[in-house]
């Protein structure tokens, strides 16, 4: 390990030990070595606020490495809601329980335990467009994602799009990995529009991969008696992929009015 590193990259310099003088230029070279931005950062001022309150070595010491855990962690938290890709972040702070006529509140905020994802079982969110499904389904996505977990959340014909894309080009093993790889998928808005026979295959091919293996959050406005419609009239790849998804699942069902006309209403 470097003693004595050259002054530190100029344009890495936040205010922290750096400014302290020459006493701690070994301490911040070493630092930077070993990629401690956050002690860095924060060990000055622990100090001073070590000697002021009388906080013994450990004390210190556990101050600063918390400081720099807990800066990756978010960090890490942060890249992986990016990789999610969620359209819109949401919680379940701003849900309004109060406008549905129905819905299950204590299991679905049951589910934000992620005992769900342990257990490889799958959410299944029915209702008509406007009940807060895609919501819903984001909410204990983040969650996931902030719990450390790899989520991934699309809308289900932005992937059959990219699967019949990937298919033409021959690279369709590595664009079902996008689909089966994640711990959590979140598939939004089945059944908005009908999907041919290629693309209901392709999303079968999604679903059966996870089946048993990694858990879906599914989105969608067609009841089970509805969905033959959406796979192109084949009843026998409708009830595949929907048994697939309802072995292992907790079917929610939301009733009421949109959320959107509800202003226009009020
Ligand atoms: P769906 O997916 O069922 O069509 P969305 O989740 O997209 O509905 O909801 C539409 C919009 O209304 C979103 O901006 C969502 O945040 C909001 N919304 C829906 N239901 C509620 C609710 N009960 N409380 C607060 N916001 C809601
Ligand atoms: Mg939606």
């Amino acid at each position: 390990m470097p003693q004595h590193t050259s002054a530190p990259d100029p344009t890495n310099l936040t205010a922290g030990l750096f400014d302290a003088g020459p006493d701690t230029r070994t301490l911040d070279a070493q630092l930077l070595y070993l990629r401690l931005p956050a002690i860095r950062r924060h060990a000055l001022d622990l100090s001073r606020q070590a000697a002021s309150e009388g906080w013994d070595h450990i004390r210190y010491l556990s101050h600063l490495i918390e400081v720099e855990a807990r800066t990756r962690y978010d960090k890490s938290a942060q890249r992986r809601v990016r990789q999610a890709r969620f359209p819109v972040l949401k919680n379940l702070d701003t849900f309004d329980w109060n406008w549905p006529k129905k819905i299950p509140r204590e299991a679905i905020e049951s589910f934000l335990t992620l005992r769900f994802l342990e257990r490889k079982e799958n959410l299944l969110f029915f209702g008509n467009p406007g009940l807060g499904k895609t919501h819903l389904a984001t909410a204990i996505g983040y969650a996931a994602a902030l719990a450390g977990k790899n989520v991934l959340f699309a809308n289900a014909i932005d992937v059959v799009n990219r699967l019949q894309g990937a298919l033409a080009t021959h690279s369709l093993p590595a664009a079902l990995r996008q689909y089966t790889n994640p711990e959590l998928l979140i598939l939004d808005e089945l059944g908005y529009l009908p999907l041919d026979q290629q693309g209901g295959d392709l999303l079968f091919q999604v679903v059966s991969s996870r089946y048993e293996r990694a858990s879906i959050i599914l989105t969608t406005n067609k009841v089970p008696a509805q969905w033959p419609s959406t796979f192109n009239n084949d009843s026998a790849l409708a009830s595949a992929i929907l048994d697939r998804l309802s072995h292992h699942c907790h079917s929610i069902v939301l009733e009421g009015e949109s959320y959107r006309t509800r202003k226009i209403k009020k």
